[in-house]
């Protein structure tokens, strides 16, 4: 099977998560930092703050963020449940905000008109979750604008976006956020078998994130209520949680970073032999910003033509040809959970549409190109009206 998304592991990966196990701390040690201060010199933000996921960076980016019971959290409906859960986590309640269905991305003008009205009735977010899906940036200019003109905190849940740029500022460097967070699940850019990263600016946001990441306890005297008694002195002064990365995961993190560059490389110069290799066909990609570089997480196709069966059809025969094809998302509106939440069909149209359009295709650096060729013939074959029985069958013997 071609995986849609895989990890990519070096000997210098394996050899320094075999140094962490030969050490005197596999957890709370020196690779942690080390992690996060390269994490910081490679996305230039002030500060970093790693975690067991991005989830849990997520549920703390909102504490941080002193998301309260009845609080307002609103994000994009195109995106992993993760996004919309860890404002759930805090009691707060979550709404969306519908995307553009060409980019999947939350839509500045959708989000003007959703304050406008938010504004007229009291219900205006505390926190927007900005995601950059597929690793291609938001309209973050215009969203930035709109937080200062309405009062609301942005965290950038860039999962996806590691290693991009949006108009010549590293994504991570809070340009235009308060907090952006990272994964590091083995699908994404970069791995450390499990775990998330949170970055800022704000000194205040940072010692939060700390605490909230490991029980809501510290050592600092400048955080204690009273006066130490003494070496062994710890006060919880919040109530936190064990969110903590090994440090096994630090120095396998640690270790992938330093190939950041040329995985982002890696991924746009497949992404863009997918490009040409599509162009004329009734497939078009999802494409970023003129001066933004995208990560490249996903390469998702969209096709306008097709109907429900066509997709199903296709995607059914992709995968029995060895390819696995993936959907970057169900809308997170229409799942059951949030259905029971009062969310129906039809509250966000163009994430509906968005959804019944699109389709990932296989994309990680060590995709070849012969194995890309395959992928592009396949789909193009199979979507050619009328003969897809038979091209399916020939698809099975080629790869045999
Ligand atoms: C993967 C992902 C998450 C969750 O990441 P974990 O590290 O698995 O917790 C959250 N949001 C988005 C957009 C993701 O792709």
């Amino acid at each position: 099977m071609i995986q849609y998304g895989k990890q990519n592991i070096s000997e210098n990966d394996i050899q320094a998560v075999i140094d962490v196990l030969k050490s005197s701390h596999l957890t709370q040690g020196q690779a942690i930092e080390k992690f996060e201060q390269d994490l910081t010199k490679t996305c230039q933000s002030q500060y970093a703050r790693v975690f067991s996921n991005a989830t849990s960076a997520l549920h703390c980016a909102c504490l941080a963020l002193d998301i309260q019971k009845n609080d307002s959290v609103w994000t994009s409906p195109i995106s992993f449940v993760a996004s919309a859960n860890c404002a759930l986590y805090c009691g707060a309640k979550i709404d969306f905000v519908d995307v553009d269905h060409l980019t999947g991305n939350i839509c500045a003008t959708a989000l003007t008109e959703k304050l406008i009205a938010a504004k007229k009735i009291n219900k205006l977010p505390k926190v927007l979750i900005v995601v950059h899906l597929a690793g291609h940036c938001c309209d973050m200019e215009a969203i930035y604008k709109l937080s200062k003109a309405y009062g609301f905190s942005i965290v950038e849940d860039a999962s996806h976006a590691i290693g991009g740029t949006y108009k010549g500022k590293l994504i991570g460097s809070c340009q235009y956020s308060d907090i952006t967070i990272f994964s590091f699940h083995p699908v994404k850019i970069i791995t450390s078998g499990e775990g998330g990263a949170a970055l800022t600016n704000s000194k205040s946001l940072a010692t939060k994130l700390s605490l909230i990441r490991s029980h809501g306890v510290t050592q600092d005297p400048n955080l204690l209520t009273t006066k130490s008694e003494g070496p062994w002195y710890y006060q919880q002064i919040l109530l936190g949680y064990n969110y903590r990365m090994t440090d096994i995961q630090a120095a396998l993190g640690a270790s992938q970073l330093e190939k950041l560059d040329e995985f982002v490389s890696q991924r746009n110069k497949l992404a863009n032999r997918y490009h040409s290799l599509l162009r004329g066909s009734m497939f078009h990609p999802l494409t970023p910003y003129n001066d933004c570089l995208s990560a490249y997480h996903l390469y998702i196709v969209q096709n306008s033509y097709w109907c429900k069966n066509d997709k199903l059809r296709i995607f059914t025969q992709m995968r029995e040809a060895g390819i696995q094809v993936h959907v970057h998302y169900i809308p997170i509106h229409l799942q059951p959970y949030y259905q029971n939440l009062g969310f129906k069909q039809g509250d966000f149209p163009n994430a509906e549409r968005y959804y019944q359009e699109s389709m990932t295709l296989p994309l990680h650096p060590a995709l070849s190109e012969h194995q890309q060729n395959f992928i592009v013939k396949t789909l193009l074959e199979l979507s050619e009206p009328g003969n897809n029985k038979t091209v399916h069958k020939t698809n099975k013997v080629t790869k045999k």
